[in-house]
Formats: structure tokens, C-alpha cells, sequence
């Protein structure tokens, strides 16, 4: 499985946090993040994540291009709902390009959970079955 997180800067205690508690279930597993995001979790965890761009400079959008091409499986993107982010259009565009794929999206750490848990009892296999069969996007 391929899977992204992001979060926002206070927000990114919880997803530290959420990576220690889920590590044995994300461990093997294609990591991405955001350049800040994914650096604190693997300064706290064995995690090895492949870091793209911190999110103001356009790493939200790097992992929406890869969301556009089908290789994402799932976005764990801890947003902070209390505070105006200055890349708001390119949160707006990845959340708009999950729902397009139909790509599984946590915007907290409630349905992280969830996710995290489905993944760990392979309720998230549909997505390989979805990649198997679809049509390629390049014809
Ligand atoms: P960061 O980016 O992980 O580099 O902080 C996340 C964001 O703020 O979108």
C-alpha cells in the first residue's frame, strides 16, 4: 500500500503520536509525507518515509499528483481546523483529487484510527483488486 501523511503544524504532536501507536501496521508499507511531517516521524519512529516538498512549498501538491496517477492507496492528512494555512488552495485541490480517485482520506485522528485499524485487519486489500483492474490512464 501506498500512503500519505501531512499534518499541520499543530497538529503534527498527533501525528507523531498516531505513528508510534500504528509503527507495527504502517512498517512495510510505501511511506510519504510532507517534508516536515515525515521528518518528525521518522526522528520517532524506524519509519522510513520518502519526504516530498513541506506542504507551503508545494509538497500537497506532490502527493496530489501522485493521488491523479493512482498510486495512492491512502492520505492520513491531520488538518488544523482552527487555524488559515497560506497553501489553502492546494489543501482544497488534494481533498478534491481524493474524492475524484475515490482515495480513503483521514482529516483527523479519529478516522485515522479507523483506517489505521482496517489496514492492520486488510479491510484497505480492495485497493490492489482496484489497481489490478483498472484502465490505464495513459491511453
Ligand atoms: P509540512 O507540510 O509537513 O512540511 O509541515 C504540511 C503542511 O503544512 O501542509
Amino acid at each position: 500500500m501506498n500512503i500519505a501523511f501531512i499534518a499541520h503544524d499543530r497538529k503534527k504532536e498527533e501525528i507523531v503520536n498516531f505513528a508510534i501507536a500504528y509503527e507495527h501496521v504502517f512498517e512495510g508499507n510505501n511511506l510519504y509525507s510532507t517534508g516536515t511531517t515525515g521528518q518528525r516521524i521518522m526522528d520517532n519512529t524506524k519509519l522510513n518515509i520518502h519526504r516530498f516538498l513541506s506542504g507551503p512549498l508545494g509538497g500537497d501538491q506532490q502527493i496530489g499528483a501522485l493521488i491523479a496517477q493512482n498510486q495512492m492507496d491512502l492520505v492520513i492528512f491531520l488538518r488544523d481546523p482552527l487555524m488559515a494555512q497560506p497553501h489553502e488552495p492546494d489543501i482544497t485541490a488534494l481533498l478534491r483529487l481524493c474524492d475524484v480517485h475515490g482515495i480513503p482520506v483521514a482529516t483527523n485522528v479519529a478516522s485515522a484510527e479507523i483506517m489505521a485499524r482496517a489496514l492492520d485487519r486488510g479491510d484497505l486489500s480492495w485497493r490492489e483488486l482496484v489497481e489490478l483492474h483498472r484502465p490505464r490512464l495513459d491511453k
